[in-house]
């Protein structure tokens, strides 16, 4: 297949990309650096020994976007580009609807023009919001408690609408739980900038030494340790959980989703732990007050996944936690400070060695 892949430089798109290469598919990135480096896709070529197109385009460039589904008539799309910081979307809540509901508007007019009607959606369990009743399925109602979780969930509803409306659609809703580690050549990961939000690479750079302790955000929560525990997933799971979608959706139409989850949950003092034990290194912590918004618990019911897709997840913490220490002691400052976004098409091909 060709697959267009939106946000394909960040996180887990450059993960995800690496393995539809790798399953030798045809891959078109659309990105516009906003929170990626071009640098991730180099790496991930030279991985596959083989290259995905890359073109540095905003979503929201209706025009452009348009153009590069004329170019490249892909025969469906991976959505993952997206801003993700709840913060942020508290105090900015106007970009966060633009940047990701605006910019997935515009994907779906430039899908249709082509005649593409299969996308898989990067979706949250945060549309489950402060939902009590754990495992969280796929059936438990949604209610999302800030912008960003709120965006997620519009544009599920948008995307189930569709599907509604147009037999012709193939859609997935899948709804990650909490993506972690990094591919196992230590040479893609993630890269956030400034400070971290997420606890797993906050502790990676507590561990690293480029920052002096971990923040836990609340002692007294009625959990074993009392500290809050998510369900931490390994993003080449997630990965396959993107593939494992699409062959579903050449089968099938209508809007579908999906849990993606290990279905175990671990505390913050687990976390600390396990990159302690692995890294050899001290992890200094201080318990300090909750944070706003977080819940105590939270975790996957992946059954629907397993039994639908045939997947599930295979690492666990610890896998995470080594792979993830791997990529950041062989780069402590991520990819670097490369700023792309305004390279044509020309100079991109040549930073990537094309
Ligand atoms: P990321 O920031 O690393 O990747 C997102 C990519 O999208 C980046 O490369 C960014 O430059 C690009 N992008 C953003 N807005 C764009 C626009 N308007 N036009 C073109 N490109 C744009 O994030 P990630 O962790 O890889 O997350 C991918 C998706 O998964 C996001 O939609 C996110 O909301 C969702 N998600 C992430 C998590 C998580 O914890 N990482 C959890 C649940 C859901
Ligand atoms: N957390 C923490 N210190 C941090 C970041 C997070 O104690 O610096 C806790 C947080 O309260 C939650 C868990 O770690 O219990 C996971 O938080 P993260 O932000 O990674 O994911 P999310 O809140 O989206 O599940």
């Amino acid at each position: 297949m060709h697959v267009l892949v939106t946000g394909g430089a960040g996180y887990i798109g450059s993960h995800t990309v690496l393995q539809l290469l790798e399953e030798g598919h045809e891959v078109s990135i659309v990105d516009n650096f906003s929170n990626s480096s071009p640098e991730s896709i180099r790496r991930v070529n030279s991985l596959a020994g083989r290259s995905a197109h890359l073109r540095s385009v905003d979503l929201l460039n209706q025009q452009e976007l348009t153009k590069i589904f004329a170019d490249t008539q892909p025969d469906a799309v991976i959505h993952f580009a997206g801003l993700k910081a709840v913060g942020e979307s508290v105090s900015e809540p106007l970009k966060y609807y633009r940047n990701n509901v605006t910019g997935t508007l515009n994907l779906l007019d430039a899908m249709e023009a082509v005649d593409c009607r299969t996308l898989v959606f990067s979706s949250s369990a945060t549309v489950y919001g402060e939902s009590t009743a754990l495992p969280l399925i796929e059936s438990t109602p949604r209610n999302a408690t800030n912008p960003y979780g709120r965006t997620k969930l519009h544009i599920e509803e948008m995307l189930e609408e569709l599907a509604a409306s147009d037999p012709r659609w193939s859609i997935a809703n899948l709804r990650y739980f909490n993506p972690v580690g990094a591919h196992t050549s230590g040479l893609i990961g993630e890269d956030p900038q400034g400070t971290p939000n997420n606890l797993m690479p906050y502790v990676a750079q507590v561990a690293i030494g480029r920052r002096e302790k971990v923040h836990v955000f609340g002692g007294d929560y009625p959990t074993a340790d009392g500290t809050g525990v998510r369900d931490y997933i390994h993003v080449l799971d997630l990965a396959a959980g993107h593939l494992a979608a699409l062959k579903y959706l050449r089968e099938s139409a209508g809007a579908h989703t999906w849990n993606l989850g290990t279905g175990t949950g671990s505390s913050v003092l687990e976390v600390i732990e396990a990159f302690a034990r692995v890294s050899g290194k001290e992890v200094p912590y201080k318990i300090v007050e909750r944070r706003s918004g977080d819940v105590a618990e939270n975790y996957a019911n992946a059954e629907k996944a397993r039994l639908e897709l045939g997947w599930k997840a295979e690492h666990g913490l610890e896998q995470m936690v080594e792979d993830m220490w791997r990529w950041q002691k062989g780069n402590p400052t991520g990819f670097g400070p490369i700023d792309a976004f305004g390279m044509t098409d020309e100079e991109l091909d040549i930073f990537l060695n094309r």
